[in-house]
């Protein structure tokens, strides 16, 4: 389960913080001297982690915090070289917190540093690496986020909030179920990204001119995390094969087949379904519309994507459905065209077809994502972590 929130520790918790200054370094310094090392390690234990808590004071440098929580000066020197972001913690000012957190190895996992008055940074370190991802929030609230702001596009705008490019091909793998970014993304729209110490978001929300779109991570023992809409449904559709709804598959996917009008041996990259001339053609899946065109070999064909990866092709259609036309929205089930035998076919018949990331797919054999539900005995707490979110966001 998710969680959403990740917060500082409030007057009443039992966590530490601890307020270091020089005078207390120097007691702490005598301290280890005299053997009594225990006196510093003063890690609070909150959900079972090891978590050091430290408000900085006048004089006080990041690599005593770092030292202090138990770690070392060659994982120091490496955390400063891993990103330009890094040369922050060399300017630290009093009020400023940190929170280190170790795994139960007391191996670093990560660092949020809060400036009083700047964008925090979140540090995290795991196989060897480290990640750096500024995020947005202010001190005072509980919960971290950053925000993109739309200005030009938004791989543009995501990299100068400082947001990972695999977040953002996150965002797009995502969204491009709901959205058009080249046409429907706005100047002034925002994404809204909340963390809770993990290198993706626990949430993703777009707020546009005219839409919100609230995407929700949920991680299953079973599929992983993904992002669920408030209603617990992924934003993806699930492929109806049967929804093309023909009798019979006349000619199945295969490299090489004879090809009665070439009058050669070609491969077949799609499938074919019989069915008379003037049949309704339906979209397999919800998507967009990529061309309506006449090509050779095809005829009229309609292409529809769907996501960033996959690709519908109906070929030798008789003629298209009324108005289809580029960038279109499509609904699964929705009228593309009528079957007909335009193009390279001796009869009447639906050339289908299924590429991923361009390449042909056998639409009998291939395994497509399927559009993920949260499960039932998790959904009332999913939805209500959702609602609490966007209230403390203050999104309707
Ligand atoms: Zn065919």
């Amino acid at each position: 389960m998710t969680n959403f929130q990740d917060r500082w520790p409030n007057p009443s918790s039992k966590q530490l913080v601890l307020k270091i200054n020089k005078s207390f370094l120097r007691i702490l310094l005598l301290a280890f001297l005299g053997g009594l090392s225990a006196l510093y390690a003063l890690p609070s234990h909150a959900d079972g982690k090891h978590e050091f808590h430290f408000e900085v004071s006048r004089g006080d440098v990041f690599y005593r915090f770092f030292f202090t929580a138990g770690l070392n000066g060659e994982l120091l020197n490496k955390m400063m070289k891993s990103d330009e972001r890094a040369s922050r913690l060399s300017r630290i000012a009093p009020g400023d917190k940190f929170k280190i957190t170790l795994d139960d190895n007391h191996d670093l996992k990560k660092i949020i540093f809060q400036p009083l008055d700047a964008n925090p940074l979140l540090i995290t370190y795991s196989k060897q690496k480290f990640r750096f991802v500024s995020v947005n929030i202010q001190p005072t609230e509980p919960l971290t986020h950053s925000t993109i702001v739309i200005s030009k596009s938004l791989n543009y705008d995501g990299k100068k909030a400082g947001i990972e490019p695999e977040v953002i091909d996150l965002i797009i793998a995502n969204f491009t179920w709901a959205m058009d970014f080249s046409r429907d993304l706005q100047k002034g729209d925002k994404f809204i990204l909340a963390w809770d110490g993990g290198s993706t978001p626990s949430a993703i929300i777009y707020v546009g001119a005219r839409k919100t779109i609230a995407l929700f991570a949920y991680t299953s023992a079973v599929t992983g995390k993904n992002y669920y809409d408030i209603s617990g449904k992924t934003l993806n559709d699930t492929f109806d094969f049967a929804g093309l709804k023909y009798s019979r598959i006349s000619s199945s996917f295969t490299k090489s087949r004879w090809h009665p009008v070439l009058k050669k041996y070609r491969s077949h990259k799609g499938t074919d379904f019989a069915a008379p001339k003037g049949r309704p053609v339906y979209a397999t899946a919800k998507g967009t519309v990529k061309h309506v065109a006449v090509v050779r070999g095809y005829g009229n064909v309609v292409y529809l994507s769907h996501g960033t990866e996959i690709v519908t092709l109906y070929a030798h259609l008789s003629k298209f459905a009324a108005g289809l036309k580029t960038s279109q929205k499509i609904k699964k089930g929705q009228l593309v065209g009528y079957v007909g035998s335009t193009g390279l076919a001796t009869g009447p018949h639906l050339h289908y077809e299924i590429r991923i990331n361009g390449v042909h797919q056998d639409a009998e054999k291939v395994k497509l994502p399927k559009q993920l539900s949260i499960p039932t005995n998790a959904l009332s707490s999913f939805k209500n972590k959702a609602k609490s979110l966007l209230e403390q966001l203050g999104i309707k």
